[in-house]
């Protein structure tokens, strides 16, 4: 058998889309996953698709990803659960709406169409089940959620169809180098030749650096998820709050998936049914009910389905690396999403192909540079919070 022109490592969103850009080439592409595709972040997420509240930096790619979406049960020939209903970012106080404001005001400015309400009826006009206790919001109409599992399902079954190879329970070991560039590649089964290797594999991304003297600077604390059970339709947008520490969405299928903002997490990843998990605690998971139940009282009605935690590979400027490695030719990496890296896949799925054909990146990467902690190292821990989903 030909050995891969391409191994990718990782078969999250960020993984599965690479390889659904870079099947369209006539590289050979192998994914390699040591869990099942989306086990990790891409399967623990919120699935926001938002381009409110994001760092400048960001909004390039948010704007990309945010026209492809509506297309991709077309072109991925699979569904995704899309929907566009907008984004409501909540003020509960007063300080919460300088800080709502002050976003409105910046993100006007980053070409974004948002507005700002400030009264409680014009936001209960887009969401009636909101308390009355909601004082401010942006909403940006363009903004949406998605299915997760799908979504990397669809990716990967086209990825397939387009000839790449995902090999599922095998874990990438090595990357061996040979005259500064990537050679081969050691797995849990076998030894693998190939010229390129893209990490992919989110809060793993280290494990591999590591053997080649470098590393990313990651914190990886957890999100609390709950997931209800079906319940009548009464929110359309994805919900977000101006601190930070709650988001929500109502699925398709009527379940609401809640999670907490980041917070601290000491634990170890755990398996479970084989496959990875990160325990939250009673603490958190009350914490994050509380919190939504003031923003929506209707919830304290819903039966609980499941929780879980979700870990983040959070850097310390919230901002991913995305990045050919200038020590070892063939070497790209791409982690760090800390929190946000879901809905803006389409546009990293498109850079990683062309970082990989050589090509010039289709988007500004340069805030997105894995050397920039090197330089700027004056970079405080605080920096790094707080961290948006939804
Ligand atoms: C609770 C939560 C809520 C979020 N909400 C949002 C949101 O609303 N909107 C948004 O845009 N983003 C959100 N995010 C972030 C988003 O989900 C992630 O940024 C995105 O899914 C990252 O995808 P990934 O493919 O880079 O990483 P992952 O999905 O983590 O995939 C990495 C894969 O690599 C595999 N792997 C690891 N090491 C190895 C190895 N050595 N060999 C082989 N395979 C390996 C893992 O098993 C895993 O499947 C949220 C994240 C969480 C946890």
């Amino acid at each position: 058998m030909n050995s891969p022109d391409v191994i990718i490592v990782g078969a999250g969103i960020t993984g599965c889309a690479a390889a659904f850009e870079l099947s369209k080439s006539n590289l050979k592409i192998e994914v390699i996953e040591k869990y099942q595709p989306a086990s990790m972040a891409s399967g623990w997420t919120l699935a926001g698709v938002r381009q409110s509240g994001r760092h400048s930096t960001e909004i390039p790619l948010a704007k990309y990803s945010v026209q492809e979406w509506p297309n991709l049960v077309e072109i991925l020939g699979g569904d995704t659960g899309y929907t566009q209903m907008g984004n409501l970012r909540l003020a509960r106080n007063e300080e919460e709406a300088i800080t709502i404001r002050n976003l409105v005001r910046d993100q006007e400015k980053a070409g974004l169409d948002i507005k700002y309400l400030n009264e409680n009826k014009d936001i209960k006009e887009i969401t009636p089940a909101l308390s009355k206790k909601i004082i401010a919001a942006s909403f940006c109409s363009t903004d949406g959620h998605a299915e997760p599992i799908k979504t990397v399902q669809a990716y990967k079954t086209a990825a397939e169809r387009n000839g790449v190879t995902f090999s599922n329970h095998e874990e990438v070991l090595k990357i061996n180098v040979k005259s500064n560039r990537v050679s081969s590649i050691r797995t849990s089964k076998r030894n693998i030749d190939t010229q390129t290797c893209i990490l992919a594999n989110g809060i793993h991304c280290n494990s591999l650096l590591k053997s080649l003297g470098m590393k990313i600077p990651l914190d990886v604390p957890i999100v609390t998820v709950i997931q209800t059970e079906k319940t009548a339709k009464i929110l359309n947008p994805v919900i977000g709050v101006a601190n930070a520490d709650l988001a929500m969405r109502q699925e398709l299928n009527g379940c609401f998936r809640i999670t907490s903002g980041v917070q601290k997490w000491g634990g170890k990843l755990e398996e479970k049914n084989s496959l990875p998990y990160a325990a939250t605690s009673l603490e958190k998971i009350h914490f994050t009910i509380a919190r939504s139940i003031e923003v929506i009282p209707k919830l304290s009605q819903c039966s609980i389905k499941s929780f879980w935690g979700g870990l983040i590979d959070l850097t310390p400027d919230a901002l991913p690396v995305i990045d050919q490695i200038k020590e070892y030719e063939g070497l790209i990496v791409a982690s760090g999403f800390s929190g946000h890296g879901f809905g803006i896949a389409p546009a990293i799925g498109g850079i990683l192909a062309d970082l990989t054909m050589k090509d010039p990146p289709r988007l500004p990467i340069d805030p997105f540079s894995f050397y920039r902690f090197k330089k700027n190292n004056n970079l405080k821990e605080k920096e790094n919070e707080p961290t948006l989903h939804g």
